[in-house]
């Protein structure tokens, strides 16, 4: 038989799924895949219920329904003064996945560079090299993740065509300040080069930093496609409803890459993200306070067993070093030995990097009601020892 693609069957299970899978298996709290179990505001619950039974339940139209175009055109002037035509500018896909995977198609010529940074979301790499680009990994390092400058600026060249980045960034927790944006900016221009801006975790920002989105910035607004989640915005990652805004003619490639992708996402889901973009806006600016208060907890419970916690500035996720509690292993080890043994299940960070992993520090989800998070914690504090 002739094989497959060589790409694709070049990558196993993704790490999320397979720690899901063994959190089921040993029956322990999944603290791995990135995942709320609180859910989003009960008007926007109610809106699908009422869009299901009101509004025709056939193909809406391919870019997304007008009052979600228009909710998020609305979002982008309300938090970050962006001037968006929803009809030529803003497009509706099947979650964040999705606009990733149309932006990626929509940019690439096979043998285009293509900029990215590790540790990094589980999906760029493959979607990068199928379409046929060359991978150029910068490393984020730990403890800060700070922005290798000279290594970003060498890893540019004529033949970019864009950068992939993430801010607020999963699994790391870092926000890319202005400068670093600036920075970013100033390549894009000397290489003319675009970006993608994966922002799922716009709102999910901790002890008053500020997410700046990169098309913000003078020069970018051509040059940028800001993609968010609705899943992450309201908590519900089962929905799958994600938005691309791009200027109209890079959007206009991109939506025929979605067009032959999936052509359309849910049309009851997207009434219900319209109505909550537009009339939940305390629910999910108040998000970030009370994960802000889950993340201080879970930091304070880890670093009283032993585990190095490091600084967590916004998203679902906290990362620990494991190597005080002098366990003699891999994160991957370590990741299987806590599931098995503590009954509790992470994510081993090295799962996310390309190229050179850094394997002791594993990715801990704090966005669970209080209990999980301490019955997380008391069962870690028995197995190791540790104050309960
Ligand atoms: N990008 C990042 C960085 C993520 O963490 C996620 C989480 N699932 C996504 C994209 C995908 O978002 P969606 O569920 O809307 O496809
Ligand atoms: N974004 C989630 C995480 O990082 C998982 C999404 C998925 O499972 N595909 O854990």
């Amino acid at each position: 038989m002739k094989p497959a693609n060589s790409v694709l069957s070049g990558f196993g299970t993704t790490v999320f799924e397979v720690m899901s899978r063994l959190a089921i298996e040993h029956k322990t709290i999944n603290l791995g895949q990135g995942f709320p179990d609180e859910e989003g505001p009960e008007s926007v619950k109610r809106m699908v219920d009422t869009a299901t039974r009101d509004f025709p339940n056939q193909y809406p139209p391919m870019m997304g329904i007008p009052e979600l175009r228009q909710a998020v055109a609305a979002h982008n002037k309300r938090f970050y003064g962006l001037e968006t035509d929803w009809q030529t500018e803003v497009m509706v896909t099947s979650g964040a996945t999705e606009a990733l995977a149309a932006s990626i198609l929509a940019l690439v010529e096979p043998g285009d560079e293509v900029v990215l940074f590790e540790p990094l979301y589980d999906s760029y790499l493959p979607m990068v090299q199928r379409a046929g680009a060359v991978a150029k990994v910068v490393p984020l390092s730990p403890p800060d993740w700070a922005l290798p400058r000279e290594a970003l600026a060498a890893a540019f060249s004529d033949k970019t065509k864009f950068v992939l980045m993430n801010s607020p960034n999963n699994p790391t927790g870092k926000v890319f300040s202005a400068d670093e944006l600036d920075f970013m900016a100033g390549l894009l221009e000397r290489h003319d080069a675009y970006a993608i801006c994966d922002e799922v975790y716009e709102h999910l920002i901790f002890d008053d930093r500020r997410h700046i989105p990169l098309i913000t910035l003078p020069g970018m607004r051509e040059r940028c496609v800001r993609i968010g989640s609705a899943g992450k915005t309201f908590s519900m990652t089962s929905w799958k409803v994600g938005y691309v805004t791009a200027a109209p003619a890079l959007l206009g490639v991109i939506a025929k890459a979605h067009q032959f992708l999936v052509f359309t996402t849910p049309a009851n889901l997207q009434r219900a993200v319209a109505h909550g973009l537009d009339n939940e806006i305390d629910w999910y600016t108040g998000l970030a306070g009370e994960l802000q208060e889950k993340r201080d907890y879970l930091a304070g419970r880890l670093t009283d067993i032993g585990f190095d916690v490091m600084d967590c500035h916004s998203t679902y996720f906290m990362n620990a070093d494991f190597r005080p509690l002098g366990f003699n292993g891999t994160d991957v080890d370590f990741c299987r030995h806590i599931t098995v043994e503590a009954g509790v299940t992470a994510v081993p960070v090295s799962a996310l990097y390309a190229e050179a992993p850094v394997d002791h520090l594993i990715r801990f989800c704090f966005c669970k009601r209080h209990e999980v998070l301490a019955g997380a914690a008391d069962r870690l504090a028995d197995h190791f020892g540790g104050p309960g």
